[in-house]
């Protein structure tokens, strides 16, 4: 089959066709030169790498109940209320609540996520164990929960995980962050943190050692942004969370800075994992506070970034001999950054698995 309109990918937006073969791309290129010519069934539409969820907490996924209307800290900080949830759910339900999360991304054609794990070893293990047979990669980013940090749990940590994310240089030190961050880089694992989300952080601390991810940013100044764009570690947003605690990132401001940008959806207690009500969020969310950033800088946060940031560029390209690396979706092929950013939702996605 042949999907005709557009094609969105690291290259940019493009009037273009994409041939499918049992879900694999064999042919790319101008609309109306396709070797078909008529006698192939098409559909218009608009190509794209598979997105990528860069920032979740699945493991609260199991509460299922309006949050309370507190602050954060009493919300998701130390013993509050999302590790109360965690500590008083059973081992199985915390898991089956995962599993429905990413089948849900599944369900999205979202092709990796990048999950904060807490509870530590098990924590990662329950996250593997969630995911198993399921058609997504997880990157489970765990946190060692032995203060100070143990070198054993470390190990045993890194070993499970593909990383680890802490909270934030204002609860880990620096020395806990270089152990974390020098065990990382032995290990051949990433190292991940939360910045900036509830005030505003020393720059020269969150970027000391360098992270691979920084989260949220929201309360960043300009110096910051270009700090960090400087150092070329790429920031995932989570612009709905964010407005739960009336917290608002300037991504103008981002894009503005040359931030490598990523799109998460942060807790699954707080907002579904959906990367396009996240998209569509950020977009309006932009736009009513009169400082909008591009919707090709949007839509590259989820499509085509992650994959330089998991050093995978080739997934970030929609070309010919590729397999189910890419998503079409039956949407009209002008304007296609602002059409995946603003409308893109599962039903539209369509099936390119017929021969
Ligand atoms: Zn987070």
């Amino acid at each position: 089959m042949i999907v005709e309109g557009a094609v969105f990918d690291s290259e940019g937006a493009r009037r273009a066709y994409v041939r499918f073969r049992r879900g694999r791309v064999v042919e790319v290129g101008t609309p109306g030169t396709d070797s078909r010519r008529g006698r192939e069934r098409r559909v218009h539409g608009i190509v794209v790498p598979r997105p990528v969820n860069s920032h979740t907490h699945l493991g609260d996924a199991a509460a299922a109940r309006e949050p309370p209307h507190v602050p954060v800290v009493e919300l998701v900080g130390p013993g509050g209320f999302k590790f109360r949830v965690l500590a008083e759910t059973p081992a199985r339900q915390k898991e089956a609540a995962m599993r429905r999360a990413l089948r849900r991304m599944v369900a999205e054609g979202v092709a990796a996520v990048a999950d904060f794990r807490e509870e530590g070893v098990p924590g990662v293990a329950a996250l593997r164990r969630a995911a198993r047979g399921l058609p997504i990669r997880v990157l489970a980013f765990g946190r060692p929960v032995r203060r100070p940090i143990d070198g054993a749990e470390l190990s045993s940590l890194l070993r499970a995980a593909d990383g680890i994310g802490v909270s934030s240089a204002r609860e880990e030190g620096a020395a806990e962050r270089r152990t974390l961050a020098a065990a990382c880089r032995r290990a051949g694992k990433r190292f991940a943190l939360h910045a900036s989300e509830e005030v505003r952080e020393s720059v020269d601390a969150y970027l000391d050692p360098r992270p691979d991810l920084l989260v949220h940013l929201t309360q960043a100044s300009p110096d910051d942004l270009a700090a960090v764009a400087t150092a070329r570690v790429p920031v995932a947003t989570c612009l709905r969370s964010n407005a739960l605690f009336h917290r608002s990132p300037d991504l103008a401001a981002f894009e503005r800075a040359g931030v490598r940008l990523l799109v998460g959806t942060d807790n699954a207690m707080l907002n579904a994992p959906s990367v396009f009500r996240e998209l569509e969020f950020a977009y309006l969310e932009s736009r009513y506070r009169d400082r909008s950033p591009s919707t090709d800088y949007l839509a590259r946060a989820a499509f085509v970034e992650p994959w330089r940031w998991l050093d995978e560029p080739g997934r970030a390209r929609v070309r010919g001999g590729t397999s189910a690396t890419t998503l079409a979706f039956r949407l009209p092929a002008d304007d296609p950054a602002y059409q995946l950013v603003t409308r893109a939702t599962e039903q539209l996605i369509v099936p390119t698995t017929a021969p």
